[in-house]
């Protein structure tokens, strides 16, 4: 593999974007269609058929020698969010373009097909739903809930599917098979610091961590802020932040299992300098890979809530708004991905995923892993994203040897 076409691939594609700072590549935008065409044309140049599915996610396929035989599958996304950086997605996308080019140059055949996977619409930026192409490949897509999507312009996601030459009608067509996989693969950065204060190169993830989310919404009495005494108040504010600091107190008490917790909304009503606060709205997030942790922090949650409605005589309820399970990442590849990296003397992590990924909904139908290369500084979706390209190629390295393990070199 070749680090100075490694960094041209990302120098060519980084030119699809729209203004702004940093990468604008959107979700079903004309900038992003015309990157997907861009990478069409590159998986069509090393004799790989290309097709684009009814969600537009594009499968560029390599043959194998017994094609019948189900396919070894690695892939990413090319979308973004606003002013994002220049890696996060297509560090999986391209560091697979490369390792297709090496397999094609060094003329090696495997058993199995290969696929790359440029997953559509992984990011939530545009529509406010994230990993829509792999939902729709592993058939979790919900049609009624597709349809009611529309960006801050308007633009409904069917218009958008339009656009594209797609119908939203059809998307369900893009649903795929277990029987088709055989494995599934992703590379990423790490969008976090771990790795890089390690000093390690490579990451084999175990688990992707998965949210619990509540909506709490806090009641108590507007009054006078000169004239109420402090002991007849029913102050929400004071009540919502005691609740934030008990997630905070929940969470920090799962250190251990990774688990996290997170008040990332927090507003009051009516927000004047002379009235004790009436209402305060929090939305909470919880997170982690071992579900009874991520559980103690909710229960955590819910005992703070009912203590201190009591306590300052607030009306205080909860609503879930989403709790999705964790996903353990296949045991087997986990251990092959080791194999690899102390095969080529990689220092490797094994370490849980924070944030969400495609790999989520491929391994609720196929066995999947994934492959984390460091970030600088633990930045992500900021156009000071940076990952160098010598950490990327050897993230690239364990990607190939991992496809070719299960592909079967013959
Ligand atoms: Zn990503």
């Amino acid at each position: 593999m070749k680090l100075d076409r490694l960094r041209q691939s990302f120098k060519e594609l980084g030119a699809f974007t729209d203004k702004g700072e940093g990468i604008n590549r959107l979700a079903y935008t004309e900038t992003e269609r015309r990157a997907r065409q861009h990478m069409i044309r590159q998986f069509e140049q090393i004799g790989m058929t290309v097709r684009t599915d009814y969600a537009g996610n594009v499968i560029a396929r390599r043959d194998g020698k017994q094609d019948e035989l189900p396919v070894v599958a690695t892939g990413s996304h090319i979308d973004s969010v606003y002013a994002a950086g220049e890696f996060d997605g297509t560090a999986g996308v391209l560091a697979a373009l490369e390792v297709m080019r090496s397999l094609q140059e060094e003329g090696i055949e495997t058993r199995h097909p290969i696929e790359v996977i440029i997953f559509a619409c992984e990011e939530s930026a545009r529509f406010g739903a994230s990993t829509l192409g792999s939902k729709a490949m592993s058939g979790r897509l919900d049609p009624a809930y597709t349809r009611s999507l529309t960006d801050k312009n308007g633009v409904t996601l069917m218009q958008a599917f339009e656009d594209n030459g797609l119908n939203l009608e059809e998307v369900h067509l893009a649903m795929r098979f277990q029987d088709e996989f055989k494995a599934f693969v992703e590379l990423h950065i790490e969008q976090g610091p771990v790795l890089e204060k390690q000093g390690t190169a490579v990451g084999v993830v175990s688990a992707i961590a998965a949210p619990a989310r509540y909506h709490v919404h806090v009641g108590g009495t507007a009054d006078h802020s000169g004239t109420t005494p402090m002991d007849y108040r029913h102050d929400a504010l004071l009540g919502g932040a005691e609740i934030a600091l008990a997630v905070e107190q929940a969470a920090l008490a799962e250190l251990e299992y990774g688990t996290v917790g997170t008040v990332g909304v927090f507003s009051i009503q009516p927000g004047a300098m002379n009235v004790v606060p009436s209402a305060a709205e929090l939305d909470v997030d919880i997170r982690g890979t071992d579900t009874e942790s991520r559980q103690r922090v909710v229960t955590a949650l819910e005992q703070a809530v009912s203590r201190i409605a009591e306590a300052r005589g607030l009306d205080i309820w909860m609503d879930e708004i989403s709790s999705e399970e964790p996903v353990q990442m296949d045991e087997d590849l986990v251990e092959e991905l080791k194999a690899v990296c102390e095969e080529r003397g990689i220092t490797w992590l094994e370490m849980a995923s924070g944030a969400g990924h495609d790999t989520m909904n491929m391994a609720r139908f196929c066995p999947a892993c994934m492959i984390f290369v460091p970030s600088k500084d633990g930045l992500s979706h900021n156009p000071a994203e940076y990952t160098s390209m010598e950490q990327l190629l050897t993230g690239a390295e364990v990607l190939r040897d991992l496809l070719l393990k299960q592909a079967v070199v013959c």
